[in-house]
């Protein structure tokens, strides 16, 4: 390298307009062939990487696209599948792989779970003592691709082994080293056969450095990348970590590679480079613009900081990039129409990132007055916004005068949930559903249309209305407990809250990837958080008039509703999560008043946004379980507060779970059930809970045995009397023939079970 140079390390996968959604979710329902899926998102590949989208970036990545995940990519080009999809070796075909990530009939999905403390989801390898080998080398595809095809020198990006091996499962912990051992060589060879092929560099993440790995680890990733450098001398590393600062840094800048990805947005590199320096022999890869979050760069700052980095390195050393890669951000900010013009102003998505990246590079190069014009008009949109929207005294002046009793039910739980079995009369082991309920294409098309204004307010609404009173039917011909309203009226559990509190704005097209095709499309919260009017009420009461069962109220947290949205960075988080919870205290209020006797606060976010530094968690818990507690507070005694959350992995945050002091809490387990079932065996927990019976996120119908067998297997370590059934999580992405049968089992495994239970406790 002779001089700083611009980087990218990775670009949205989903298109402008979610073609790669309707593609691939075309395929899936048979709609188009596979021919057809690979021409579309071999176009939407290629447009991405065009020069005119990553104008100016010098290293562009390749190989970053996927059809569903990329760490299952990492997996099937090393052939790693689970026996149970009968792979007979040589390269994974697309049924075999989307069969791992979704299921099928005769064979269980993979395990999902959240990229680090991101709302994307992977797929988690099953290794279990499986002999990998290179069955395609995807990374040199798409190198050559980008290099025949448009004339791109990419920069291949590929899943680094230590990371890819920790966010595996079946294997000992005490095996790692072995495990790493048997990828090496095929990693070697990808290495190698991207040099033979002209490739310079290449981009090999490792994020898991910036979570505090044991030093054993440090030690085998020295092993590892000194076995790179040895046999394929010719290809330069970018060793890349982001989300975090970079633990054991003293050790990781000197591995032998060419350069060291840092993320100074999310961490603080700054002080590790102010402790510890940067190699002289390095190309230190700064991640300057943040990739998780939509807001424009303040260029001056960012420039500053550029500034202050170059002091620690040479002209021909740095690197200048997003902080991470641009898959956690929407693609384009052009195609918003009605969004307000000051927030419009102050964005920045995929597209504009790249061209802050491409102007700081100008500018740490050629000096501030090369962009003086772009500092100027980026400060210019920046205080605008905040002069307009971020300083309600109002609100401010109540966050300030919080107390710890703002945020405690009157009444502790034992004496609570006793006036609540009173009123409730529900039976042991009661049913009930997560909240929402199939999104049929009629409801979708249905909304798509009242929002183009194609049909009236009061036509949508005769429709919610509709929708709710057949599956109140449903739930009753079901013969659920518990029931819902089915949440028809929304498009995004977020989203939702995000359009009706005051201080948020939602976007028209800005999606991001969640889960396989699944995409969310965060709101921005742009301002200070208010409410204004009831949000929820109208249709939680109107579902309850038509049944004497239970209908639960339900609302999303403020944890939730903070973790995924994109928050701007002038108040403290914290701060408004409390606006936030203050806001929903006012709607949970309106929904005791008009007599709703549950409501539930979802919170399925609450453990992705644990911090990925241990030293931050403490203060993200505290916050966010007082949050919960403020929301929910000034309920009475006999109204039941439920909650949700997604994924297993409690034990860090078992604590904080009880601190909610939530009455119910139903959790999302299936795909590992054992293991959260075991967090339960080794913590009490005093209050009622509900472990998801089946997954929701394949459209298998579990039978009845399954699920009993899941439920009796809770009852091991949780008492029936505390315990309730419902599915794993919210049911609107599946289709409705299939969500009534699997419903059925559900509830004929909970009343067989019951009655088990019932002669036992007579005995
Ligand atoms: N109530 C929400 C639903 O059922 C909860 C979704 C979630 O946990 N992600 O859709
Ligand atoms: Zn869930």
């Amino acid at each position: 390298m002779t001089t700083i140079k611009s980087s990218n390390l990775g670009y949205p996968r989903i298109g402008e307009n979610r073609e790669w959604k309707r593609a691939l979710e075309n395929f899936w329902n048979g709609n188009i062939s596979e021919q057809e899926l690979i021409h579309i998102t071999d176009e939407i590949r290629l447009h991405n990487l065009k020069k005119q989208k990553q104008q100016g970036i010098d290293l562009i990545p390749v190989g970053d696209f996927s059809l569903y995940d990329h760490v299952l990519d990492t997996s099937i080009s090393f052939g790693v599948v689970p026996e149970r999809f009968s792979y007979e070796g040589g390269k994974v075909d697309l049924d075999t792989y989307f069969a791992i990530a979704r299921g099928v009939d005769d064979a269980v999905a993979s395990e999902m779970t959240k990229w680090f403390n991101t709302n994307y989801h992977y797929i988690v390898p099953e290794l279990n003592g499986m002999k990998p080998s290179l069955v395609e080398n995807r990374a040199l595809t798409y190198y050559n691709e980008a290099k025949e095809k448009l004339g791109i020198d990419g920069k291949p990006v590929i899943l680094g082994p230590i990371t890819y091996i920790s966010l595996s499962k079946g294997y000992d912990g005490s095996d790692f080293e072995a495990v790493v051992d048997t990828f090496l060589p095929l990693y070697t060879q990808v290495l190698q056969e991207l040099a033979d092929a002209g490739a310079t560099w290449v981009q090999l993440d490792e994020p898991i450095f910036s979570t505090d790995v044991p030093e054993e680890i440090i030690r085998i990733a020295e092993k590892v990348y000194n076995h790179f450098a040895n046999q394929v001398p010719a290809i330069n590393i970018i060793f890349q970590t982001y989300f975090e600062k970079v633990f054991h840094y003293d050790r990781i800048k000197n591995l032998p590679v060419k350069g060291i990805g840092l993320d100074f947005v999310h961490g603080d590199s700054l002080k590790l480079l102010t402790e510890y320096g940067f190699p002289k022999d390095k190309v230190l890869a700064a991640g300057i613009v943040d990739g998780r979050n939509v807001w424009l760069a303040n260029l001056e700052d960012k420039l500053s900081l550029l500034e202050t980095i170059k002091r620690f390195v040479h002209e021909e050393q740095l690197i200048v990039q997003p902080s991470s890669s641009l898959l956690h951000v929407p693609v384009t900010k052009s195609l918003e129409k009605k969004l307000d013009q000051v927030i419009l102003d102050g964005l920045s998505f995929a597209d504009d990132k790249i061209h802050e990246v491409v102007t700081l590079t100008k500018g740490i190069k050629s000096g501030r007055h090369a962009i003086a014009k772009e500092i100027e008009s980026a400060t210019a949109a920046l205080n605008n916004l905040h002069a307009t929207y971020r300083s309600n005294q109002s609100v401010r002046n109540k966050i300030t005068d919080l107390t710890s009793e703002d945020a405690s039910r009157d009444t502790a739980f034992p004496d609570r949930i006793k006036t609540q079995q009173e009123s409730l009369k529900l039976p042991l082991l009661p049913t009930t559903t997560i909240g929402s309920l199939p999104q049929t294409p009629e409801v979708r098309s249905t909304r798509t249309k009242w929002r183009k204004g194609k049909i009236t307010d009061a036509a949508y609404e005769q429709f919610v209305k509709g929708q709710i009173q057949r599956w109140i039917t449903i739930q009753e011909e079901l013969d659920i407990d518990v029931l819902v309203h089915g949440e028809f009226e929304r498009n995004d559990m977020v989203e939702y809250f995000g359009e009706k509190l005051k201080g948020f704005s939602v976007t028209e097209y800005g999606w991001v990837q969640s889960y396989g095709s699944r995409c969310v499309k965060p709101p921005l919260i742009f301002g200070d958080v208010s409410w204004e009017q009831p949000i929820t009420v109208k249709e939680s009461v109107f579902a309850q008039s038509l049944t004497e069962r239970t209908v639960k109220g339900m609302l999303t947290g403020p944890v939730t509703i903070l973790n995924w949205s994109f928050v701007h960075d002038t108040t403290p988080r914290y701060d408004i999560m409390k606006q936030i919870a203050l806001a929903l205290q006012k709607e949970i209020e309106a929904l005791e008043e008009n007599g709703i006797k549950i409501i539930q606060v979802d919170e399925p976010a609450l453990r992705e946004g644990l911090p990925l530094n241990q030293e931050k968690w403490k203060k993200y818990l505290d916050a966010s379980a007082y949050a919960f507690r403020l929301a929910t507070a000034t309920v009475k005694a006999g109204t039941q507060i439920h909650t949700h959350m997604c994924y297993s992995n409690f034990e860090d945050i078992f604590d904080c779970i009880d601190a909610l002091d939530a009455d119910v809490i139903s959790i999302e387990t299936s795909r590992s059930h054992g293991e959260l079932v075991s967090t339960f065996e080794q913590n009490t927990y005093t209050k009622e809970i509900g472990l998801g019976v089946y997954d929701i996120h394949s459209p298998r119908i579990p039978s009845v045995e399954e699920v009993k067998a899941n439920i009796e297997r809770a009852l091991q370590s949780i008492s029936p009397t505390q315990f309730w059934v419902n599915p794993d999580c919210g049911l609107k992405t599946r289709k409705e023939p299939e969500t009534i049968d699997a419903l059925k089992v559900m509830v004929q495994a909970a009343k067989e079970v019951r009655q088990d239970q019932l002669t036992t406790l007579k005995q």
